[in-house]
């Protein structure tokens, strides 16, 4: 059996190295990298991350790792003991792995709140305690078989116990601690956005993992995420899969002996089953009138909902500007339309990044969707208008950066459109508020037998973590043991 993907980003190379093992794969890439939103680019003898910077899942169980050595790759990745700084109303807060150390380090920046915060992250601890065990198992949801019920069986008591918390959001649980308000409340909203898509409005059981799972272990990845990619593209060619690059696929049509794809240069592909690796509004632009009918079927609550854009910001900066050790950090700042920006630097001696003596950074902000003009020359003023916040705020970050930074690329919302085809640039995958996740989230099976959809806007969601699950559900589904 012939099985297409497309989508070269993290979602779909964990498939097509999982499922190479066992079918005739063939992967159709649209862009000239592998790796979608945790891939690369260079200019010059610099390597920017596009996207994702901050590695998960790789500690014993985690989900990269579960992957990686089923399919026997060894890939390296450093553990952060200080996973990042939090620069918020002039407060430095370091996100220490050390959960203790993390809340102790918390009451002491915010005295007044302490009882609230240790009692706040005693619930989550609650909570955790109790999804942890159903999500390691990697339950499908929504539920949509009989297998998928049988699954979660052995879970019942966890799932009962947690049951209360299922429509409740961490805004009810701030509350409930006397948080509301604070620049704690400030500090968490922060933290979810970037993980979840939403502020305290996220569902309070994904909001408990996404608030202590960097104490599970955060990760600096040498060279950057797209390692990932890589490793995985290696493994499925190696299984024997086809993988094509520069394929921008702009049809899929049902046929009686599967499905029949056609590229933006009119050439056409058959294969007997279709995963799209890619978000669910991208797959209806480009498939038939029948095949669209059922997914706004399927997907029916999501259509309601809507992505986050981004805006990013690449430079190459040399290292005497950096003046501490941090890699990773969030700066608040009133100015920037959702109120913080994540900064990613290169380590010092990563010279597939940087040459000597140099880090590269990426910097990214969620905006929304439409806020960028389709006019072209309104566009080049936003984009204009916006490198300089960012750089304002890297003038404060890395004093002299406006002096000495190299290449300084922005990244707009079209950026995001041309190199990854993201419809309206919208990346991340949809807000996980208690009505749009977990029983509520998208499946990755379509209805139609035959096409499946995976990656960030399918259950669970964003994050190479995230996406990598949705993978192993479709591989799964086709008889991989993982
Ligand atoms: C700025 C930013 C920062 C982030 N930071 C982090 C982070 O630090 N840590 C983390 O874990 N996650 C992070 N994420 C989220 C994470 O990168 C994504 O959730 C994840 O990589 C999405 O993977 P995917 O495979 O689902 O989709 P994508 O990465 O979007 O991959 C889809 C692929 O399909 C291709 N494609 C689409 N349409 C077609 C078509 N018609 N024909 C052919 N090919 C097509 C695209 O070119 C792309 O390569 C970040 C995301 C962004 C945007």
């Amino acid at each position: 059996m012939r099985i297409g993907i497309i989508g070269g980003g993290i979602a779909g190379l964990t498939a097509a190295a999982l499922l190479s093992e066992a079918y005739d794969v063939v992967v159709y890439e649209g862009a000239r990298e592998w790796g979608g939103s945790a891939g690369k680019f260079s200019r010059g003898e610099f390597t920017f991350a596009a996207g994702a910077t901050l590695g998960m899942g790789f500690e014993r169980g985690g989900i990269h790792e579960r992957v990686l050595s089923h399919l026997g790759i060894s890939l390296e990745a450093e553990l952060l003991r200080e996973v990042m700084i939090i620069e918020l109303d002039g407060q430095r807060i370091t996100y220490h792995k050390d959960k203790r150390k993390f809340v102790k380090h918390l009451s002491e920046i915010f005295e007044a709140d302490k009882e609230g915060i240790v009692s706040f992250y005693e619930e989550l601890d609650q909570i955790v305690s109790r999804i942890e065990p159903i999500m390691e198992t990697l339950p499908v949801l929504p539920l949509r078989t009989s297998g998928d019920i049988k699954a979660l069986l052995p879970h019942t008591v966890d799932g009962l116990m947690i049951a209360p918390y299922l429509m409740q959001t961490v805004k009810t649980l701030l509350a409930r601690h006397g948080l509301l308000g604070t620049t704690f409340e400030r500090m968490v909203d922060g933290i979810l956005l970037d993980s979840m898509q939403t502020g305290i409005e996220a569902s309070a059981l994904l909001g408990a993992i996404a608030l202590t799972i960097y104490h599970r272990g955060a990760y600096y990845v040498p060279g950057g995420l797209f390692r990932i990619a890589d490793a995985l593209k290696e493994k499925a060619l190696e299984n024997g899969a086809e993988l094509q690059m520069g394929r921008q696929m702009t049809g899929i049509r049902r046929v009686p002996n599967g499905f029949l794809l056609s590229d933006r240069r009119g050439r056409f592909e058959l294969v007997d089953e279709l995963i799209c690796a890619m978000p669910i509004e991208g797959v209806m632009k480009i498939s038939d009138s029948s095949i669209e009918r059922m997914l706004k079927k399927t997907y029916r609550h999501q259509q309601k909902l809507s992505q986050w854009a981004t805006f990013t910001y690449y430079a190459a900066i040399p290292e005497h500007l950096v003046q501490d050790g941090a890699l990773f950090r969030q700066v608040h700042d009133r100015t920037l339309p959702s109120g913080h920006a994540f900064i990613s630097l290169s380590k010092i001696g990563d010279e597939y990044r940087a040459p000597t003596g140099y880090r590269t950074l990426t910097m990214s902000c969620h905006i929304e969707i439409g806020r960028f003009s389709k006019e072209r020359n309104l566009y080049a003023v936003q984009e204009q208008e916006m490198q300089q916040v960012f750089e304002r705020i890297l003038e404060g970050q890395f004093p002299g950066f406006n002096q000495h930074a190299l290449e300084r690329l922005p990244g707009g919302p079209g950026a995001w459109v041309r190199y990854t085809f993201r419809p309206d640039g919208g990346v991340g995958g949809y807000p996980q508020l208690p009505g749009s996740s977990l029983f509520r989230a998208a499946s990755f099976r379509t209805g139609l037998s035959g096409l499946s959809i995976i990656g960030d806007t399918i259950f669970p969601g964003a994050g190479t973590i995230g996406v990598t699950t949705s993978a192993i559900h479709v591989a799964r589904m086709y008889g991989v043991d993982i």
